[in-house]
């Protein structure tokens, strides 16, 4: 917790650009971590930033490539997964488990399990959330007296407009 609090701070706030931050983001992040009891410090805005700024799911690799093209610097890869996990921890951002990337959440507003359509073509993420599968689904593993801990809902496909354009 030390190291890498002291390393964010020591970055100056001016070093760090960032994509603009809608207030509409802003504010729901910083809502996220106050209840989290959690600091929301320039950089980890910033992995934000940039994670809702593509237009993509996108994995650790492509987020440190973004945003050294961006800052114009190295930045180490342990730095950026620190702020995935913290941002995935939040609530501001889902991991996804199939494709080992990282996607903004929608509603950040409450706690929610999602479930993903994943365009395979165009690389779009919906992410939907979905009480009635979720509640199919934890019915299915109580009957069978399992526990879950982990459900991970991911479907591959084509999406509405990459669908059309293909059969045209
Ligand atoms: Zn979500
Ligand atoms: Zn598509």
């Amino acid at each position: 917790m030390g190291k890498s609090a002291t390393k964010d701070s020591d970055v100056a706030r001016s070093t760090i650009t960032a994509p603009k931050l809608a207030a509409k983001w802003r504010k729901l992040a910083e809502a996220r971590c106050a209840a989290a009891n959690e600091r929301l410090t320039p950089a980890r805005l910033a992995a934000y930033a940039e994670l809702l700024a593509s237009k993509r799911p996108v994995s650790a690799y492509e987020l440190i490539a973004l945003m050294e093209d961006r800052q114009q610097r190295k930045i180490a890869p342990l730095t950026v997964y620190r702020h995935l996990d913290f941002l995935t921890r939040v609530g501001l951002v889902h991991r996804l488990e199939s494709t080992h990337s990282y996607l903004p959440c929608d509603h950040p507003e409450h706690a929610h399990e999602s479930q993903y359509l994943l365009c395979s073509s165009c690389g779009h993420a919906d992410e939907v959330e979905s009480k009635p599968l979720e509640s199919i689904l934890n019915k299915i593993a109580d009957q069978r007296g399992f526990q879950p801990e982990n459900t991970v809902v991911e479907i591959k496909g084509l999406c509405a407009s990459c669908a059309t354009s293909d059969s045209d």
